[in-house]
């Protein structure tokens, strides 16, 4: 698969056309989709359309954009204009958007094409996508596992070659977690950085909409594309958009990096186990209390990562971020506190499913009880009793104070160094069913959620293998805005990286554990 730099410059110099390159995707998808199961529709008529359209232009002499022919997936809670947007619920059964989000408007202006829409845990909420009303999809690296999510049919169609880039969305590490899981690169952009207009909410709070792609490169260029004020969501930030492909050849020398140690043991005494950097006795004052459930594995590679800097020339050091550790508690209330708000407008009257009842009331229970899957109407449950009059203090405010402390915690952080490092998930791809009891799938957003709580931008880039030779990705944290540095820091970590074997589209076939 070529990557989207490729495939836009052959495109526009008249080199190769789109209709070949989408045709090649198709096809693949063809081949492999019955067992990834990375998309909820495939909009193959719409694609061919649309790929013509971008050879009409080159042979016109127009310039359709710099993601000209691109095929592009999005995650199936971005809403496109008379495509089924399902959220993986069946509560959105029949339910076709009447507008594109501001997101698909601005990859098609691009020149880039609709392929299809992914796969997702229901709502968005979950960290495998084994809670999609559709059946979960598979991990190319090895179809006995879980891709992560919630946008798992994202990161498995870039990782298995079904698209050069998709789009997610990352609300406590929906992008990042299932870019770490199947060995590409994701991004959570700084909450404002891209409109959330057409994103179907989940928690308004924390959503943001970034790319995946298998290379940084890649990932820059559609995060150029999709970044911008947006008058039609109050909460875009109207700054000008940089040049992130700019920041990726600028090198690292004289950057400050600071490895959480809350979230890899960094700096305390004898944990360290990276190298010459961290393992070094004279950094060991930053300990913070370790988390407990992160793989060794995992820190093994986050700590070579920094050692790897440390050799580009950036000054590595170990920091503590002391509210790191409450992060996952504040976030499962404040989100689903979000979310029962946010779903209360599936009532069977305006979208989607409707089971009929002897009154209004009847039929809004019927629908709601019939359309939601367990987790959702789990968080519904819980966001509801947070924000219940009696219980608002003790729970909701209490979530809120911790969120403030992130905030300061991190300052005090970004005061000393340009940008964090931490795993991205605790561990790599899991199996299916493993995670069952919803603490233990919490679990895995443990180093991703801060990120969010502050709304500053985080990635994820895949940086060798741990267990069963899966991925490991890395994750870099940076400042709000600062994205450009935290990408040429995730240039210079893709430069260092052991190569990563391509996906071998094989394994474990048949059950999932998921009873679909
Ligand atoms: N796994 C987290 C959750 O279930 C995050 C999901 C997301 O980022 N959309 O809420």
């Amino acid at each position: 698969m070529s990557t989207a730099h490729a495939i836009a410059r052959d495109v526009r110099a008249g080199n190769r056309r789109a209709v070949d390159v989408l045709e090649d995707c198709l096809g693949r998808i063809e081949t492999h989709d019955g067992d990834v199961h990375a998309f909820n529709t495939v909009t193959a008529d719409q694609a061919r359309a649309a790929a013509a359209a971008v050879d009409a232009a080159v042979e016109g002499g127009r310039d359709p954009g710099p993601l000209a022919g691109v095929p592009v997936a999005f995650k199936d809670n971005l809403c496109t204009r008379g495509i089924a947007t399902t959220c993986s619920s069946r509560i959105l059964e029949g339910w076709q958007p009447p507008y594109d989000a501001t997101v698909v408007q601005a990859m098609t202006a691009a020149g880039a094409v609709m392929i299809g829409k992914t796969n997702l845990d229901e709502f968005a909420m979950g960290s495998s996508t084994e809670h999609s009303a559709f059946g979960p999809t598979r991990n190319p690296y090895d179809l006995g596992r879980v891709p992560g999510g919630s946008s798992g049919g994202s990161a498995a169609a870039v990782a298995a070659g079904f698209a050069p880039l998709a789009l997610g969305s990352d609300t406590g590490g929906s992008i990042r977690q299932p870019a770490s899981l199947c060995g590409i690169v994701g991004i959570k952009p700084t909450y404002g950085r891209v409109s959330r207009y057409g994103l179907v909410a989940f928690a308004s709070s924390f959503d943001q909409i970034g790319p995946f792609a298998a290379d940084v490169a890649d990932a820059a260029l559609a995060l150029g594309v999709i970044s911008g004020h947006d008058p039609a969501d109050s909460t875009s930030i109207p700054a000008a958009v940089p040049d992130f492909e700019a920041a990726l050849g600028r090198g690292v020398e004289g950057l400050r990096v600071g490895v959480v140690s809350e979230l890899t043991g960094s700096g305390r005494n004898g944990a360290a186990t990276g190298g010459p950097i961290l393992g070094d006795a004279a950094l060991g004052d930053a300990a913070g209390e370790l988390l407990d459930g992160i793989d060794a594995d995992v820190t093994e590679r986050v700590l070579e990562a920094a050692d790897a800097l440390a050799q580009a020339g950036a000054t590595v050091g170990s920091v503590s971020v002391p509210a790191v550790t409450y992060g996952l508690t504040a976030y499962y209330l404040i989100a689903p506190a979000e979310a029962s708000s946010n779903l209360a407008r599936y009532d069977g009257t305006r979208y989607g499913l409707r089971v009929e009842g002897a009154d209004v009331e009847e039929m809004n229970r019927m629908t709601r009880r019939a359309g939601f899957g367990d987790e959702v109407k789990a968080r519904i449950m819980l966001g509801t009793f947070a924000l219940s009059a009696g219980y608002y203090d003790a729970y909701y405010g209490k979530a809120q104070r911790v969120r403030m402390l992130t905030r300061r915690d991190f300052d005090a952080a970004y005061a000393d160094y340009d940008v964090l490092l931490s795993p991205t998930s605790p561990c790599v791809a899991f199996r299916f069913g493993e995670r069952a009891d919803p603490m233990t799938m919490y679990r895995c957003d443990t180093c991703t959620i801060p990120s969010n709580l502050s709304g500053d931008p985080a990635m994820s880039v895949p940086f060798g293998t741990g267990a069963e030779g899966l991925p490991v990705g890395v994750q870099i944290m940076a400042p709000a805005l600062g994205e450009e540095t935290m990408l040429t820091v995730a240039a210079a970590l893709e430069r260092a990286a052991p190569p990563l074997p391509k996906p071998p589209l094989a394994g474990v076939t048949g059950s999932t554990g998921a009873g679909s």
